[in-house]
C-alpha cells in the first residue's frame, strides 16, 4: 500500500505520471557504490574540505519518502535535506510552479522592478504566521540571513543594541548568527571574532533540568540574567528557537515560552521566534509557537517554506518591521521569483493535502516505537519533539550522560543500511528524525525497524 501522500505516480491530488521513482529502500551493494566514490574523489578535489557530507553517496533523484543516488541505491529520507522538503522532494505543484515561473522571467530584482508572487508570499505570510495584528514581511535567501535581518530591524524599532541568545541555541554561519549560535565546534572554531552585544542564557531542557524546573522558573533563571548582566533597557530582542533544532530538539517545559514572551511585552524588547526549522507543518502545527499559543513579534522562517528552493522571510508587527528607513533592507536575490513561486505552491500543498494531520500521525507512529525501544534499552534516555520533528537523546544508561559514540554508531549503521538519519545537540549525541511529510508509513516503519536492529547490534 502507498501513502494516501504519494504514489508512484504523483501526489494524490495529481495523477499526472512524473517522479516515477519506486517507494522502495533497495541496495544495489555496499554504500557508497562505485560511481559514488569516483564522485566522492573529485569532491575531495574540487570542493573545499570544511565543506562536508553526512552520507558518501550522490543524489540524482528524490521523492515520496526515498532519494536515489548515481548507482541506483535508494535510501529512506529520514533527513530531508535538514528540513526543507518538508511538502516532498519535486512535490508537484512546486515542481509546475517553477517551470512556469522560470520560464517567464528568472530575476528582475524586486528592488528595481518588483512583481506578484513576493507581495503574495508576504500576504501569505502574514496570514499564517501567529497572531492577527498588522504584518508585514521581508524576504531574503537563507536562514542566516533572514535571522541577522531580524536583529536589524529589532535594533532599529528599539534603538538599542544587546541581543539575547540561548544555550544550544542554533541561528547560521553568518558573523551574527555565529555569535548567536551557541555550539564551538564546528561553526565557531577559528571563526571568530564574532559580533559584540549578543549574550546566552541558560534555556528550559526538561530531560536535564529535571522535573523541579518548570517552565516559568526556566524564564526566571534566564532573565534574572538578563536583567542582571545586560539590563531590559539596553536589550533590543530576544532571540529564540521555539524548539531548538541543532541544538538536540530540545522542547521547552511548557509555560517557558510564553513567559519570556511577556517578559518581553513588559519590557519592549522585540521577542523574536527563530522558526528557520520549525516552521511550515514540520512539528504538526503550522509553526511551533502556535502549540502554546505564543504570539512573537517577529517569526523567521525559512527551510520547509519553497520546497527546497533558497527562500527565507522576516513576518511581523507591521510598526516593528516598518521601522527601518526606505532601502534599509534588501539584497540582489532576496524573494527570487522562483523561489517565491515555489513557495506559493509549497503552502498550498501543506494546506491542500492535509500535511498538518501527516505530521502529527508521523508523531504517533515515531514515538509508539521509540518509546518501545526505550523500554527496553535504557541508553536511549529521551524521546522527544513534535510532528515530523522527532529525535532521541542517547546516554550512559540511568544518567543524563551523553553517548556520542553510541549515536554516530546507531547512526553509521543506519546509513550503511541505506537510512538517512542526522545527528544532533551540544554533545553530538542525539539521533534527530526530519521525514518528509510525503513519506508512506511502510516506509517510516522500515527505518524504525533498521533503527532498532542497529541499537540491538
Ligand atoms: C538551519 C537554521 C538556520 C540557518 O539557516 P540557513 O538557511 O542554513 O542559513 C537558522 N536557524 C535555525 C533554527 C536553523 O535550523
Amino acid at each position: 500500500m502507498t501513502s494516501k501522500y504519494w504514489t508512484t505516480a504523483g501526489s494524490v491530488n495529481d495523477a499526472r505520471p512524473m517522479n516515477s521513482l519506486p517507494q522502495s529502500r533497495h541496495l544495489v551493494g555496499p554504500l557508497p557504490g562505485p560511481r559514488s566514490r569516483e564522485l566522492m574523489a573529485r569532491k575531495s578535489g574540487a570542493v573545499a574540505a570544511g565543506v562536508g557530507t553526512t552520507m558518501p553517496v550522490f543524489a540524482v533523484r528524490a521523492g515520496g519518502g526515498i532519494v536515489e543516488d548515481v548507482d541506483g541505491n535508494r535510501l529512506i529520507d529520514l533527513g530531508s535535506g535538514i528540513a526543507v522538503t518538508t511538502v516532498g522532494n519535486s512535490a508537484p505543484r512546486v515542481v509546475d510552479a517553477v517551470a512556469a515561473q522560470a520560464g517567464a522571467f528568472t530575476h528582475t530584482c524586486f528592488m528595481v522592478t518588483p512583481y506578484e508572487s513576493y507581495v503574495a508570499v508576504a500576504e501569505a505570510l502574514n496570514r499564517l504566521t501567529p497572531g492577527d495584528h498588522e504584518k508585514r514581511t521581508a524576504l531574503f535567501n537563507s536562514g542566516a540571513e533572514a535571522v541577522e535581518n531580524a536583529v536589524k530591524i529589532a535594533r532599529s524599532y528599539t534603538g538599542r543594541q544587546a541581543v539575547v541568545a540561548f544555550d544550544h541555541g542554533y541561528h547560521g554561519r553568518t558573523n551574527l548568527t555565529m555569535a548567536l549560535t551557541a555550539k564551538n565546534m564546528p561553526y565557531k572554531h577559528g571563526f571568530g571574532p564574532f559580533a559584540p552585544e549578543v549574550y546566552r542564557v541558560p534555556t528550559s531542557y526538561p530531560f536535564r533540568d529535571g522535573k523541579e524546573v518548570d517552565g516559568a522558573t526556566a524564564a526566571r533563571r534566564a532573565l534574572t540574567l538578563v536583567e542582571k548582566q545586560v539590563g531590559a533597557e539596553n536589550l533590543a530582542a530576544l532571540v529564540i528557537e521555539p524548539i531548538q533544532g541543532e541544538g538536540g530538539f530540545v522542547e521547552p517545559a511548557p509555560g517557558f515560552l510564553p513567559a519570556l514572551a511577556e517578559w518581553c511585552r513588559a519590557n519592549g524588547v522585540v521577542f523574536v521566534a527563530d522558526e528557520v526549522q520549525t516552521g511550515f507543518a514540520r512539528t504538526g502545527d503550522l509553526f511551533a509557537c502556535d502549540h502554546e499559543g505564543v504570539v512573537p513579534d517577529l517569526i523567521v522562517t525559512a527551510k520547509g517554506i519553497a520546497g527546497g528552493l533558497p527562500l527565507s522571510a522576516v513576518t511581523g508587527r507591521a510598526e516593528i518591521m516598518d521601522a527601518p528607513h526606505a532601502g534599509g533592507l534588501g539584497g540582489t536575490y532576496g524573494g527570487n521569483p522562483i523561489a517565491c513561486a515555489a513557495a506559493i505552491a509549497a503552502i498550498a500543498t501543506i494546506e491542500e493535502d492535509g500535511l498538518l494531520d501527516r505530521a502529527r500521525q508521523i508523531e504517533r507512529l515515531m514515538k509508539e516505537r521509540l518509546h518501545r525501544l526505550q523500554l527496553d534499552d535504557a541508553r536511549v534516555g529521551d524521546v522527544r519533539g513534535r510532528g515530523a520533528m522527532i529525535a532521541v537523546e542517547l546516554v550512559k544508561p540511568g544518567t543524563t550522560e551523553p553517548d556520542a559514540a553510541l549515536a554516530r554508531g546507531v547512526a553509521a549503521a543506519a546509513h550503511r543500511a541505506g537510512v538517512i538519519v542526522l545527528t544532533c545537540g551540544t554533545d553530538g549525541n542525539v539521533l534527530r528524525f526530519l521525514p518528509p511529510l510525503t513519506i508512506s508509513d511502510e516506509l517510516l516503519t522500515e527505518a524504525l525497524d533498521i533503527l532498532t536492529e542497529a541499537f540491538a547490534n
